[in-house]
């Protein structure tokens, strides 16, 4: 039975996430998004947190912590600054997971200590200028050679692979295998023929680091092979089980930055001699983000708790991601119109939540990606095969 009740520990977990939210996060967040800054320092104290990793074993470095408590975390990180927390997001559940799951003893003791300590950065190098929601249509090709692979090909739409000193590599190993030959490759960021450039111009996660990657004859050994040939593609969709979870539950922290924002605003603000809080019009707008906020709350801490006790939950995620990514645009875009003309520019975080939320519904599959992995579930038929 699903049981909602948080512990006295995730209770304290919440709250000292919270409270770094609005002491670190917050009051940089405008700064960074106008600057279009990557803030290493906050990156540093989201390590120090243990916020990188918090689902690792303790004894890789990580927090050892559950989904659900993970959910209490990269909820305030989202409330406070989608940029941090796709820093989170990546570096976590893209890497970190993979790498538990996967990996050797000898990779998990190589890189794990290390990202989830914040000291380096990881990257996951999956989508390409011409593969996108076809994830298995990768053209990346990845050669054997002696003792290891020759890696050649681009990557594109990377999270922080301008600064990543690790890469997961998806690469193509024999086409005539579609998914089945795929690989996945844990690349060091230094090695010869390797080199990324940053895509500037976004609409919002502006503070986020975005990368195109170009892999040129890339030598690395056979012990860089994530899992076995033929894999890849599982450890990718592994990880975006994982990686979906936590843009959701980034999502319910913007969710809930809206109603925060919106309800402040509204009975500060005064129309007609009145607070505009007292009427009806505003609350209904209030009213739909907290029901939003709510519901995709709920959505995250039910996937959640299927993942720690173990059950299938990729439908169940994708229900999650698809409801919570929506809703955050949604009340977003609602939380401007409570806003009225003070929503439309940056001295209240309403118009970066929903510049930044509208790309979760792109990234990480986009919203009709989700649908589609619903729709198999209910239906039985794959619609993308
Ligand atoms: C800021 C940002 C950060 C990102 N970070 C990463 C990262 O760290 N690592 C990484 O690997 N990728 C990353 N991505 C890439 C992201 O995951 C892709 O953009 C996403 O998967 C969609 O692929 P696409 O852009 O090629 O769109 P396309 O696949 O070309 O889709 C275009 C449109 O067609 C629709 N469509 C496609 N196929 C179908 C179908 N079968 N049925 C119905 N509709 C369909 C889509 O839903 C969409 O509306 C990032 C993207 C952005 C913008």
């Amino acid at each position: 039975m699903i049981d909602f009740e948080l512990t006295d520990e995730q209770r304290l977990i919440r709250e000292t996430a919270r409270e770094f939210a609005d002491r670190e996060i917050v009051p940089v967040a405008r700064e960074n998004d106008r600057n279009e800054h990557f803030d290493l320092e906050l990156v540093k104290k989201l390590g120090d947190m243990g916020y990188l990793g918090p689902i690792v074993a303790e004894e890789y470095g990580g927090r050892g912590l559950d989904y659900r408590t993970y959910a209490l975390i990269v909820e305030e990180v989202g409330r406070g600054d989608s940029s941090a927390r796709t820093v989170v997001s990546v570096q976590t559940s893209l890497v970190c997971s993979s790498i538990q799951r996967w990996g050797s003893e000898e990779q998990k003791h190589e890189w794990l200590p290390r990202l989830c300590s914040g000291e380096i950065l990881g990257c996951f190098g999956l989508t390409e200028p011409d593969t996108g929601s076809d994830a298995a249509n990768l053209k990346t090709r990845a050669e054997k050679t002696g003792d290891g692979w020759r890696i050649s090909g681009q990557k594109q739409w990377i999270s922080m692979g301008n600064f990543a000193k690790v890469a997961l590599v998806f690469a193509q190993t024999d086409p005539e295998q579609r998914h089945r030959g795929l690989a996945a490759f844990l690349v060091p960021t230094d090695s010869p023929g390797f080199s990324s450039s940053a895509i500037h111009g976004k609409l919002g996660l502006r503070a986020a680091d975005t990368a195109e990657l170009s892999l040129d004859g890339v030598e690395v050994g056979d012990e860089a092979l994530l899992g076995r040939v033929g894999d890849g593609f599982k450890v990718a969709m592994s990880a975006l089980d994982s990686g979906r979870y936590s843009v959701a539950a980034g999502c319910v922290g913007i969710c809930q930055g809206c109603v925060d924002a919106s309800v402040e605003y509204s009975k500060d603000r005064m129309q007609f001699d009145r607070p505009i809080a007292s009427f009806q019009l505003v609350q209904q707008m209030i009213a739909d983000m907290v029901v939003d906020a709510e519901a995709a709350r709920a959505l995250v801490w039910r996937a959640g708790w299927l993942k720690d006790t173990g059950k299938p939950n990729t439908t169940e995620t994708s229900i999650a991601k698809l409801f919570a990514t929506e809703a955050a645009v949604r009340s977003a875009n609602t939380a401007i119109q409570v806003h009225g003309g003070s929503g439309y520019v940056d001295d209240y975080p309403v118009e970066r939540y929903l510049r930044d939320a509208r790309v979760t519904t792109l990234y990480e599959g986009t919203s009709q990606i989700q649908k589609l992995i619903i729709g198999r579930a209910a239906t039985g038929i794959n619609a993308m095969a």
